[in-house]
């Protein structure tokens, strides 16, 4: 028999998949997605005989927390997962006055092999399912005190997202259910590389949540480099995608655009990026690149930061600069993991 994993199931599948009534279901979906209570002994409304059957049949929880680090420079937590299958991923809670925002992975390692980023290093491992996901925000909300505020997640840790669709956005409904965590859907953005089909399936969803690409260059050859998806869909193709998606949803999205200095910072660059991005309703942010142990980028000047967003915001874009939360704990998706794992066995999309 097939284990059921609950955590990726909706209350009227596990009411079904365990042959119970309906009220049955959300009691439990509420008892794991709301109070975040894993161990099936302390959902005191289940009967014992209920608790039994659920112990023999199911998976509460598929993921522990391995390790934990907290930046001196900034509130921000990077909290490494172990799943059951002794794979890692992490996520990341920072806290910026009066905003929380929670960065989630999709995939043990990511297929992509971007140019600069840690995770892109470590090769694919496998995909995440949607119980694995919601998982990270259960996790993470144990460490953030929201009042009645709720966190924003972004879809932008390790992993494609549009390559691990289904589950991803199985996840985002589970996480918008009312009986569970209950995020709006415009606090959650789900950050793709530039997967073509996956923005057009995207823009055919039937709800508000938020979309970002990461850019990196609007010049194909060099885009190729940086993001070897570009090769496949190049940005022409991309930005057929993404007038797709703003005439079907009429909504803005943002374009990401890691800083490498030397690579991508010029005003050449900037011109390239303000042309390209000026035929959409879209922001720019820009994330100066951390540096990454192994891989030979280094990091722009605060200068040519300041000289590539005045170029963008003096051509009438909307360019911000994401502070760096947390260079001390290696913030950037992948790092922590790998440093970990490297400690211990001998641990950007999106950065
Ligand atoms: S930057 Fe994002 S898409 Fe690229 S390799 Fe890293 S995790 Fe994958």
């Amino acid at each position: 028999m097939e284990t059921l994993i609950l955590t990726r199931l909706f209350p009227e599948e596990i009411a079904e998949a365990l042959n119970l009534e309906p009220y049955r279901g959300r009691q439990i979906f509420r008892w794991l997605h709301k109070k975040r209570v894993f161990d099936v002994e302390n959902m005191t409304d289940l009967s014992k005989e209920l608790r039994n059957q659920i112990a023999e049949k199911c998976v509460l929880v598929q993921s522990q927390i391995a390790h934990i680090r907290e930046s001196f420079l900034s509130d921000t937590k990077k909290i490494l997962l172990k799943y059951r299958d002794g794979q890692f991923v992490e996520c990341v809670v920072i806290t910026h006055r009066n905003r929380v925002t929670f960065c989630i992975s999709t995939q043990v390692g990511c297929p992509l092999g971007c140019a600069f980023c840690a995770t892109g290093k470590v090769g694919f491992k496998r995909n995440l399912n949607a119980g694995e996901i919601v998982e990270q925000v259960l996790h993470l909300l144990s460490f953030v005190d929201l009042g009645k505020k709720n966190p924003n997640i972004v879809y932008m840790g390790m992993g494609e997202p549009f390559w691990n669709y289904d589950e991803v956005t199985r996840s985002i409904k589970l996480l918008m259910h009312q009986l569970g965590v209950n995020i709006g859907a415009r606090r959650i953005t789900v950050s793709t590389a530039g997967d073509v089909k996956g923005i057009m399936k995207f823009a055919d969803e039937d709800w508000q949540v938020r979309l970002s690409v990461s850019l990196h260059s609007a010049d194909d050859n060099l885009r190729s480099r940086l993001v070897p998806l570009n090769r496949k869909y190049p940005l022409n193709k991309l930005a057929e995608a993404l007038h797709y998606y703003q005439e079907k949803t009429n909504r803005m999205f943002t374009f990401e655009y890691v800083l490498l200095s030397g690579v991508n910072d010029s005003l050449e660059d900037a011109d390239a990026l303000l042309q390209y991005a000026k035929q959409f309703k879209c922001n720019v942010n820009i994330i100066p690149w951390n540096p990454v142990a192994g891989l030979n980028f280094q990091p722009p000047s605060k200068e040519a930061c300041e000289k590539f967003q005045n170029y963008l915001t003096q051509g009438g874009l909307n360019a911000t600069m994401r502070r760096e939360h947390g260079q001390d704990i290696e913030a950037a998706c992948g790092q922590l993991r790998r440093i970990f794992l490297d400690s211990t066995q001998n641990c950007n999309h999106h950065q």
